[in-house]
């Protein structure tokens, strides 16, 4: 078993199996950034030694993201390979969607268990703006395929952008009442260059939950916000067939319980979101480096895991981390 210097089992690891994605969320993504180059992403095959050597070492949940994870070829292949790993007992995906719809058939047969689908407005216009790409209905039957195919629980991140969404609110809360979702509210985080722009929109998720408060009952789920909930606090609305979950690493980190450890598309491993601090293993790897070796390199990642993250996020003072989401991996 895996543990860190502040003695958090780390038995989690998120996967950026390419920093492309269809979309360009302005929150999200640099458009002048340039993609990485093919060959300096892993491979499948060099992604599946580091699952199967991690698993050695207690890693038994693995998400893949991106980037959008489902704009790479070959990822049915990739999550049929995973789910055979000795030790890895949960594969879900975040996507935003837009190719789920006609892939979440063969995804769930290779061994997806669960999908987070990013969804930030339920209004058509708005997701083109935000989005750049004008593919909202299809997001939207994606969603309703999955809940068709019972791909439960169904959670759909929003990320909450003052002037932008928070208008949106009880809608998507309203969401809760007839469909199995859970709407798990985002705090804006300000990552690298995106980062910068989005100050001055980020929203707590206490005001967040003080609307949704006008409106109904908020219930506490009990004994969630942990394990496969992850950061998330989940509450259902009075009455509410789907569940409401708050995920504020701003106002209210939730580092304490931290269990991750993340892949970037680009090899490098970070034992924490926001902090810039990596371990290159895509070097090692091509070197032709001994199991042991990436053994030893995933513990002293593991040993330099924050006690918590140090962003803020105000007007006048912003610490962030450099990079953006779609290069770490949402
Ligand atoms: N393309 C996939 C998707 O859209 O879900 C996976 C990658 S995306 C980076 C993962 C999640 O990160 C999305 O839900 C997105 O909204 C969220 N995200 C991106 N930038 C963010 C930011 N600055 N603050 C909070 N969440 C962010």
């Amino acid at each position: 078993m895996l543990r860190d210097n502040f003695n958090r089992v780390i038995n989690y690891l998120r996967v950026s199996v390419t920093d492309r994605c269809n979309l360009h969320c302005r929150y999200c993504s640099d458009k002048d950034l340039p993609f990485t180059p093919h060959d300096d992403i892993l491979r499948y095959e060099e992604i599946l030694r580091f699952v199967r050597i991690a698993a050695t070492l207690g890693v038994q949940k693995v998400r893949l993201t991106g980037g959008e994870p489902l704009s790479r070829r070959g990822i049915t292949f990739l999550i049929g390979e995973i789910n055979s790993i000795e030790g890895i007992t949960d594969i879900s995906l975040t996507t935003n969607g837009v190719y789920l719809g006609e892939r979440v058939t063969e995804l769930k047969e290779a061994g997806l268990g669960r999908v987070n689908i990013s969804l930030d407005t339920l209004k058509r216009d708005r997701f083109s703006y935000i989005t750049g790409v004008d593919v909202f209905d299809r997001v939207i039957a994606s969603i309703e395929k999955a809940k068709e195919l019972g791909l439960e629980p169904i959670k759909i991140n929003t990320v909450i952008i003052k002037g932008f969404n928070d208008d949106e609110i009880l809608d998507f809360a309203r969401l809760t009442l007839e469909n199995p979702y859970q709407i798990r509210f985002i705090e804006l985080m300000p990552l690298g260059h995106a980062g910068i722009e989005n100050n001055g929109r980020y929203l707590s998720n206490a005001i967040v939950r003080e609307r949704i408060e006008t409106f109904g009952r908020l219930d506490p789920v009990s004994g969630r916000g942990n394990g496969n909930d992850g950061p998330a606090q989940i509450y259902r609305l009075a009455g509410g067939a789907g569940e409401i979950g708050f995920i504020s690493p701003v106002s209210r980190h939730f580092c304490r319980t931290c269990n991750r450890l993340r892949l970037t598309a680009d090899g490098h491993l970070r034992a924490c979101l926001l902090s810039d601090d990596e371990t290159d293993l895509k070097g090692p790897l091509r070197e032709g480096c001994a199991d042991e070796e990436i053994q030893e390199l995933i513990r002293r990642a593991i040993s330099r895991k924050p006690e918590r993250h140090g962003i803020a996020c105000s007007e006048s003072r912003i610490k962030k981390c450099m990079k953006e989401m779609q290069e770490i991996g949402g």
